[in-house]
This record gives C-alpha cells, sequence and structure tokens, in this order.
C-alpha cells in the first residue's frame, strides 16, 4: 500500500527575523543585535514541510512571485521532498513576505506582506484537486473563495464523514482539514461548507465563538457547538449552566488547540480533552503548524480521531523543544525523543 497522501492548499512566505535590543517605536531606527535571518515560512509551507518530514508524500499547492523569493520558497520545498507541481510563480507579483522584529525577551512585532498569496485562485483548486490525496488541507492566509471553492469541490466529491478517500463513480472523496489561522471574514461561509476537520487555536476559536476559550472545560463546549455547526455568542457559552446542543449526527470535528494544555476534540460520537506532553519548551512559534501537518498524516495514516490528534499534539509539544518555525518541525525520532510518543510507522 502506498504511503499516506496529504495536499497542502495555502501560503508560502519568507520570514526575515531581525534580533533587536528594544521593539522600535514610531518613526524610530533600531539597530539589530546580529544579522538578519531569512527562512521560509508560510502556514501553508510549514504544514507541507511538517507533513512531508512525518512521512506523507504531500503536495504543496499556492501561489509565489517570480522573484528570487519565490525560487528560494520552492527550493526549501523541493529539499524536503515535496511536490510543487502545483506551486505557480505569479509572473510580476512579488512573493508573500513577513517582517520580524524580536526582543530580547522574545517579544514580536510582525507586518505580512501576503503578496502572491492573495493571488491563488481557481487554478490552485484545480491544481489541489489533479492529483488524488488522502487529505487535503486548507490553511487560511490565501483568499477566503478560495478556501471556500476548494470545500466544494471536495463536497462535491461525495465527502462521507470519517471514512478517508474512497473511489466512486471514479471520483475521489477527500478529507479536509480546515486550519483557520487567523480567522478570515467570511469565515461563516468556510464553515457552512462543512470542513470534516476545523481546527483553530483557542484565541481563533473565541473569534468563531464570540467567547473566549478560557479553560479546558469552556473549549471543549465550545468544539461541541462548533461540531454541531453553531458559532456565534452562543457557541461559547457557559458550559456549567448550559451544556448546549451537543454534536448533532453528520457534524464534522473539531480540534480547539489548548498550548501547553493538548487539545481538545469534538465530533459527531465523541467529545474529549487529550492531554498535552510535557516538554521542555524553547519557542512554540511552529507548534500549530506541526499539529496541523502532524494531524492531517495521522488522518492519512487511518487512525481514529482521538489517536490522531493525540499523535498531533505530540508532534506540536515536539516543536516547542526546537528555534525556528520551519526548522523546528519535526521527525518521527525527534516525536519519540522529546514525548516518548512512538510516530506510527508507514507501512510498506
Ligand atoms: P498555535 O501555535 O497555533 O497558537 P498552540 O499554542 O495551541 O497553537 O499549540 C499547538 C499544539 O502544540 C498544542 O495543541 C500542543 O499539543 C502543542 N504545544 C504548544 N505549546 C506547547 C507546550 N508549551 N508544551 C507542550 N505542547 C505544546
Amino acid at each position: 500500500m502506498a504511503g499516506p497522501r496529504v495536499t497542502v492548499l495555502g501560503s508560502l512566505n519568507t520570514d526575515i527575523s531581525v534580533p533587536v535590543p528594544h521593539l522600535p517605536g514610531p518613526g524610530e531606527t533600531v539597530l539589530a543585535t546580529a544579522a538578519a535571518n531569512i527562512g521560509t515560512g508560510g502556514k501553508g509551507a510549514n504544514q507541507a514541510v511538517a507533513a512531508a518530514r512525518l512521512g506523507a508524500s504531500t503536495r504543496m499547492v499556492g501561489c509565489c512571485g517570480d522573484d528570487e523569493f519565490g525560487g528560494r520558497l520552492r527550493d526549501a520545498l523541493v529539499a524536503e521532498g515535496i511536490d510543487v507541481a502545483g506551486l505557480r510563480p505569479v509572473p510580476g507579483a512579488t512573493s508573500g513576505l513577513a517582517l520580524i522584529t524580536v526582543d530580547p525577551a522574545g517579544e514580536n512585532v510582525i507586518a505580512v506582506a501576503p503578496g502572491a498569496n492573495g493571488l491563488a485562485g481557481e487554478q490552485e483548486v484545480a491544481a489541489a484537486f489533479g492529483a488524488p490525496c488522502d487529505v487535503l488541507v486548507l490553511s487560511a492566509e490565501i483568499p477566503v473563495a478560495v478556501l471556500a471553492a476548494a470545500l466544494r469541490r471536495a463536497s462535491a466529491g461525495g465527502w462521507k464523514g470519517d471514512g478517508g478517500a474512497v473511489a466512486r463513480g471514479g471520483e475521489r472523496r477527500v478529507r479536509t482539514v480546515l486550519n483557520l489561522a487567523p480567522v478570515p471574514e467570511g469565515a461563516d461561509l468556510l464553515l457552512a461548507a462543512r470542513p470534516a476537520w476545523l481546527v483553530v487555536n483557542a484565541h481563533e476559536a473565541g473569534v468563531l465563538a464570540g467567547a473566549e476559550a478560557a479553560d479546558a472545560a469552556r473549549a471543549l463546549a465550545m468544539a461541541v457547538r462548533l461540531a454541531a455547526g453553531e458559532t456565534g455568542p452562543g457557541a461559547g457559552t457557559d458550559p456549567l449552566t448550559d451544556p448546549g446542543s451537543g454534536a448533532g449526527p453528520g457534524g464534522r470535528h473539531v480540534v480547539i488547540t489548548l498550548g501547553a494544555a493538548g487539545a481538545v476534540l469534538a465530533g459527531p460520537a465523541l467529545a474529549a480533552t487529550i492531554g498535552g506532553f510535557s516538554v521542555p519548551a524553547v519557542d512554540t512559534v511552529g507548534a500549530g503548524d506541526a499539529f496541523v501537518g502532524a494531524l492531517a498524516v495521522a488522518l492519512a495514516r487511518g487512525l481514529g480521531p482521538a489517536e490522531a490528534v493525540r499523535a498531533a499534539c505530540a508532534a506540536g509539544a515536539t516543536a516547542t523543544t526546537r528555534r525556528g518555525a520551519q526548522d523546528g518541525l519535526p521527525r518521527p525520532a525527534d516525536v519519540l525523543a522529546a514525548t516518548g510518543f512512538r510516530w506510527p510507522e508507514i507501512s510498506g
């Protein structure tokens, strides 16, 4: 049997990071304490690298500029063994760029120019479905219309619950994992298009639900309501006084990640808290992307929902033990060393 196949439709950025003694105020120029670090990033690309390192045969679909940065972004993915046939250099466009200043305490100020990521369109939707995959990751730093079109296309292919990708009338059903980081305008449209899985962190869940996911119990109540198709302020109602309507049949799976505390998971047949792994965290940048990439691989490998979220928590925790966004993304041996969790091997 072939290994798990993951396609990521999302963003690519160059991250230019400058260490400064203090964050500059308006009009101020601050001299860096060391050379700038130029790295490859963007949530989509990070998630693709995470999936590839954890054993999936991975395709990246998205847009970059036809500039020098675009070439570097492509090369970095190729070096990870990722298929970049669906990566489109847009003539005349500038590649996505994140300008990051970081102070000695790790506090940062970031400005992102989406550039070519904002030009993703129909071609990328077609490319995402241009080759079969088990799990399609849709990550939110590209236009909402593109994500919505991809979700529509996935359901038109006959998406059915948790069954994974199966052939029906020659068309493949694809399991979609939608990561709303950050939550875009029009997120309701995306939720209405019924992604099989929705992954958000506590802050993003708060934006979707109109309330704070202040602790695991409240986050779980929110996940249950989001899984049942509810958004807006009611989705964050106090679970102690209002148990909510529960995830209805046919509801999606919703994961809310909770940093060191792990994650909560709600779906048609379950509501669970998945505890975090205790690790010596040094840099939490990239934890969410490691989580999403890992979840996609675990689902594509056929793990059950709770098992897959636990595997994703192990990968997310491992990412925090290493510095950098893409640099910190783990391989199975790293996950084992950091957490004791044995990443499911690819069966031959
Ligand atoms: P994001 O990076 O998107 O804000 P989180 O901070 O919730 O997302 O982290 C994603 C996942 O990474 C968590 O669900 C958890 O499994 C893991 N993780 C993050 N921070 C830590 C930490 N300090 N210790 C252990 N695991 C962590």
